[in-house]
């Protein structure tokens, strides 16, 4: 079972990436597997969207983005400790700037 801080880091690089075929498939496994964080989260519905968009070549539109950002950095900051809005935490696939 995928730690629900470590999948809200992961849509955090799917905003500011392409689409990206392992990150998309963990995301849409933990959509799966454990809707209600995302829904708790308030972005299951933005996180859905983005995912049709991003794997369809589109970029996310720009209100979407901001709104998904928004979210994602207070999510972050409230489950990982000490972490801090523009602060580099480390996720999965690396290291991300929140
Ligand atoms: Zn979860």
């Amino acid at each position: 079972m995928l730690d629900c801080s470590a999948v809200i880091a992961d849509v955090w690089v799917f905003l500011d990436h392409e689409c990206d075929p392992a990150s998309r498939a963990r995301l849409q496994q933990h959509l799966d597997d454990c809707g209600p964080c995302l829904t708790q989260f308030g972005i299951e519905e933005q996180v859905k969207s983005l995912l049709g968009r991003k794997c369809g070549g589109e970029q996310a539109p720009t209100g979407l983005r901001s709104r998904l950002s928004e979210r994602i950095r207070a999510t972050v900051c409230e489950q990982v400790d000490g972490a801090a809005p523009g602060e580099e935490i480390q996720v999965d696939g690396g290291r991300v700037q929140i």
